[in-house]
């Protein structure tokens, strides 16, 4: 896989966004396969409103974001109203995030998020712009990157290595049981206990150790009184899709 973007495509453009657009839509459609299948990519005619490239094989959507330098906290993103529409009717694509660094073009990371990881609490709305810009009033959201589950992070390439085609496939197909998931709120929850699981950073882990996000789940659920009974659920239910397996009473592993 080349990690270097074309610039010599750029010379054309004078917008330099534009010329972004045009590198590094280049580049996916030369390097990234589908993550679902393994096809090639193609990409969409332009302003297509599902995405930006599609898979001809396995007809999954994918549209790309790019930025500079860093992963960052968040992805900036389209209109609010649309994106929260889209989830609420399941027509939201996949999506590719690339980082490049300058001055080479160099490409850092590329990473895939499967759609099914997209719920409303992870869209954060932005203010509307200021009653002097050309769309006054518009209201714009950001992808809160950092409250998604890592597994929802697939690396095609991560500082700079790429990660191998079998591997980018497997962790796709992993967490694919989340596309069933028909209530928000309960894909909330699995999503989040996912984030627990992260955040204790291990392969190994125990209820016990889960049990210590109580008051944290309790402020993000005020109305469920059961938070306990709610977090050895959605254990169980990691466990019946093979996220997670049970070892020992109380004791987890990821797989
Ligand atoms: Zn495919």
């Amino acid at each position: 896989m080349n990690t270097n973007l074309n610039i010599s495509l750029a010379s054309q453009y004078k917008s330099k966004s534009q010329a972004i657009r045009i590198m590094t839509e280049y580049w996916v459609t030369n390097e990234i396969f589908c993550p679902n299948c393994g096809d090639i990519i193609y990409k969409y005619v332009n302003n297509k409103p599902v995405g930006d490239f599609y898979c001809q094989n396995c007809l999954e959507d994918f549209e790309l974001k790019s930025k500079k330098e860093l992963l960052g906290k968040k992805i900036v993103n389209g209109s609010y109203k649309t994106m929260i529409e889209r989830l609420r009717s399941n027509d939201n694509p996949n999506f590719f995030f690339l980082v490049y660094t300058l001055p080479y073009y160099q490409i850092k990371h590329f990473m895939v998020i499967p759609k099914h990881f997209f719920i409303p609490k992870l869209i954060e709305k932005r203010p509307p712009l200021s009653k002097i810009a050309k769309r006054a009033g518009w209201i714009g959201c950001n992808i809160l990157l950092q409250n998604i589950p890592e597994s929802g992070k697939i690396y095609y390439i991560k500082n700079g290595q790429v990660e191998n085609k079998k591997s980018i496939l497997k962790n796709w197909h992993k967490t694919l049981f989340l596309r069933d998931a028909h209530n928000i709120e309960l894909k909330g929850w699995t999503l989040d206990i996912m984030r627990c699981i992260d955040i204790l950073g291990k392969k190994e882990f125990t209820l016990k150790e889960i049990y210590l996000f109580e008051q944290i789940l309790a402020k993000k659920y005020p109305y469920n009184k059961h938070i306990k009974d709610k977090i050895r659920q959605q254990l169980q239910f990691l466990r019946d899709k093979n996220y997670i397996e049970f070892i020992s009473p109380g004791v987890y592993r990821l797989l």
